[in-house]
């Protein structure tokens, strides 16, 4: 029944149902975030909704907050800006992703 909706943003994330692929976190709190990362409902991107406010908006994007803006869009911009370039090559060779780039 999920198949035919792969437009749906949770499918995005998780395109098949069944349990997620990593262990839970020991912490609520941990698996809360994380959750409502999965889902894209966060209080920081939704809770002008509940107090009637404008939609938190991002001044260095120049565009609305949500959470891939925040961990794809805006985060991935920050991170070639501050991560030592040859951590990222580390990373990239460690997952065996350097020969593929
Ligand atoms: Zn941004």
């Amino acid at each position: 029944m999920w198949d035919p909706f792969p437009e749906n943003k949770l499918y995005q994330v998780k395109p098949t149902v069944g349990t997620v692929g990593n262990a839970a976190p020991r912490k609520r709190r941990d698996d809360l975030v994380l959750t409502r990362a999965r889902i894209g409902h966060t209080y920081l991107t939704h809770a002008y909704l509940l107090h009637g406010e404008e939609r938190p908006y991002c001044i260095h994007c120049d565009c609305d907050v949500t959470v891939s803006h925040i961990l794809v869009d805006c985060y991935l911009k920050t991170f070639f800006e501050h991560v030592d370039p040859f951590l990222i090559l580390d990373f990239l060779k460690e997952s065996n992703l350097y020969r593929k780039f």
